[in-house]
């Protein structure tokens, strides 16, 4: 029986590729990428983004499998062993992968190899690979469970940037002969028959069979793409629709994050306008109805509107994070890489502890405490939704943290068609090369936090070719010179066409604004370029145990976090209306490689605000929001709050904080 079944795959999989070949079956035009990813390790990060880094990688990813062993470690079911066979493994190696090449560090690299020699090996012959058991652990489960779709696309993930690193000629057939597996076994088992993950989540198996379509031109794997496509929840449907992303509870946050992309990705396969334009709209409606400052938005699991006190979970974060750099290396739209930089530089930074060994799995735009108890989440995990800890919450965020800082490292420069293209900024060095010219670029700044970003460009030999440079979309007057000399800066991507030859040097200098934005309740954010800010409110940090089965599920310690200074300010008109801040850069702190601290923040906005004695703490969280001033009915409306006694506060990058206010009254004199 099981061999029939075979030969009817093989089959369908012949006779699919034939149609395809012979022209039966018409299919769209590929638009492949504008840009593509550089070699994996080719980019170096530098300065604050190396500590970053090296801090990841001493507090929690080089060490995760013995900080974790009952998940991570030996017996995991991707090393063969009994344990658990599902997405933790994969998340930590998607993680671990490009952290290793990145800092080119043997010892991670042979941690990671581990894995890859065990995924590759356990390929079958029908193409189905990874654990192959039910799990032992958990009863009733039907038999068959193992073969989720879910799981096996965050492998995927990582053996796609093992092989951009490394060229292992193993890696592409694996994918063959996985994907022909695939097409022949979705009709009758589709990515929802063990659980809904996939269904939510396969734009990540698409991007990986379109990239491997790219590369190989197999007519069958646009076939694959089209089931995938039809089988993957309709996120076009959704955001066209209108009705999802104003529905609290529809979605789940991380399928939301993750999946948003799918449009995109999809456009490469079907090159229509409305897979882009869906994406923009949800977007869009994502901020309207359940958006923060940072670019997150409500989600606690599950949808949750716009209150600042709503939680955003950690997986959320990387997940926008690398639908964001996916989405921009399809489109070229800097739009993306704007939208990557503000979860980046504001939401990661905060969600995990400066040393990288604790983080956060529910976190506020307004968060005054991070406290053990009951919250206004959809779901608070036994009261530990909000604490800093290892396992607290749920541990997906454990093991799926670790691919934020690396894949952000790794999109700071692309291929583009001319040439290069920075399209995310940070300081880093790059070598690559351009036709056959080896070219190395450093690229020094203390970009976010200062303007100005040089590039020192410097080719083996005089070479001619093309840099692109992302112009901000929040940046109206950016300026740009090579050698001295100033050069047309027309953005969204200005570019620059010349022989290069060794020594030559480039400024772009990016002018930030203090801006202002309306949100929950007309409550407004301050920003700065790139960066939101946010009142960094004195920190009292208390580290608590649990015992017995509260311990095995979420860990023997976490710690709470509690205000040791008032929270409760509302920001004058002024600030809002006229953008009436002084910029305070501190140049000492500023050549420091730690700036993600309230003690280590090198820019501040000194602002006009007073504090609102009836904004008080519910439940841990702040309480009703007062009202503020709509902006349509100008500055003399009186609805809103009058301030008491005005002081000068500080606010500082929202990464730099754990407890702030980013969302504050707007108060009238
Ligand atoms: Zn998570």
């Amino acid at each position: 029986m099981l061999n029939i079944r075979k030969l009817l795959r093989t089959l369908t999989v012949c006779s699919l590729s034939l149609l395809a070949t012979a022209g039966c079956s018409r299919q769209p035009e590929f638009r492949a990428p504008v840009y593509h990813e550089v070699r994996l390790g080719a980019i170096k990060p530098e300065g604050w983004l190396r500590e970053m880094l090296e801090r990841q990688r001493d507090g929690i990813t080089a060490n995760l499998d013995e900080i974790y062993p009952e998940v991570c470690g030996p017996d995991n079911g991707w090393l063969g062993g009994e344990g658990d066979r599902w997405e933790r493994g994969p998340y930590w190696i998607d993680g671990l992968v490009p952290l290793a090449y990145i800092l080119d560090d043997q010892e991670l690299k042979a941690k990671a190899q581990a894995w890859i020699e065990w995924t590759l090996a356990s390929q079958q012959e029908d193409g189905f690979f990874g654990p192959d058991k039910s799990y032992p652990y958990i009863e009733g489960l039907q038999r068959g469970m193992a073969h989720d779709w879910w799981p096996r696309i965050v492998a995927l993930k990582f053996l796609q940037q093992y092989y951009n690193a490394t060229g292992d000629e193993r890696v592409i057939p694996f994918f063959d002969k996985y994907f022909r597996y695939q097409l022949a076994t979705l009709p009758e088992k589709p990515l929802g028959n063990w659980t809904f993950w996939a269904e939510y989540r396969a734009c990540d198996n698409l991007k990986v069979v379109l990239w491997l379509y790219e590369k190989t031109q197999q007519p069958y794997l646009l076939e694959l793409a089209k089931l995938l496509h039809q089988q993957s929840f309709d996120f076009t449907g959704a955001f066209l629709g209108r009705e999802m992303l104003s529905t609290l509870g529809s979605i789940h946050c991380v399928n939301l994050a993750q999946g948003l992309k799918e449009p995109v990705i999809y456009y490469q396969a079907d090159p229509q306008p409305k897979y882009i334009d869906a994406v923009r709209q949800g977007l869009a409606d994502i901020r309207r109805f359940n958006g923060i400052p940072t670019g997150m938005y409500g989600g606690d699991e599950a949808l949750h509107g716009n209150n600042p006190s709503q939680g955003s979970e950690l997986c959320a974060s990387v997940e926008m994070m690398f639908s964001m750099e996916e989405m921009l290396k399809v489109t070229g739209d800097v739009f993306f890489a704007d939208y990557l930089e503000k979860v980046a530089f504001n939401m990661l930074p905060s969600q995990i502890t400066d040393d990288f060994k604790w983080h956060q799995y529910l976190q506020q735009a307004n968060q005054v405490t991070c406290s053990f108890g009951v919250h206004n989440f959809d779901i608070g995990y036994q009261g530990t939704g909000q604490v800093f800890g290892l396992l607290t919450g749920y541990p997906c965020c454990t093991c799926n943290l670790h691919q934020g800082w690396p894949k952000f490292t790794q999109n700071l420069w692309y291929e583009s068609e001319g040439g290069l293209a920075a399209m995310v900024y940070a300081p880093c060095t790059l070598t690559t090369t351009v036709g056959s010219t080896e070219v190395t670029i450093e690229e020094k700044t203390s970009y976010p936090m200062t303007e100005e970003i040089t590039f020192l460009v410097n080719p083996s030999a005089p070479s001619t070719f093309e840099l692109s440079f992302r112009i901000p979309l929040w940046c109206s007057d950016a300026t740009l010179s090579v050698n001295g000399e100033p050069v047309s800066c027309e953005g969204p991507v200005a570019k620059v066409r010349r022989e290069w030859t060794d020594g030559d040097v480039v400024v772009l200098n990016l002018p930030m604004k203090v801006t202002s934005q309306r949100w929950y309740q007309n409550a407004a954010s301050v920003e700065r370029g790139p960066l939101v800010f946010a009142l960094g409110i004195g920190e009292k940090w208390e580290q608590r145990s649990l015992e017995g089965k509260m311990a095995w599920e979420f860990g023997p310690t976490y710690f709470e976090v509690f205000p040791t200074a008032p929270w409760n300010y509302g920001l004058m008109k002024e600030v809002v209306y006229d953008s009436a801040a002084e910029v305070v850069v501190d140049e000492a702190k500023l050549v420091g490689d730690w700036w993600w601290s309230l003690d280590g923040a090198p820019v501040k906005l000194l602002v006009n605000a007073s504090k609102i004695d009836d904004w008080t703490l519910y439940n841990g969280d702040t309480g009703q929001m007062p009202y503020s001033q709509v902006p349509s009915r100008g500055a003399n409306d009186t609805s809103s709050h009058a301030a008491g006694k005005i002081e000068q506060i500080a606010l500082v990058p929202y990464g730099c904080t754990t407890l702030r206010i980013s969302e504050f009254p707007v108060l009238t004199h």
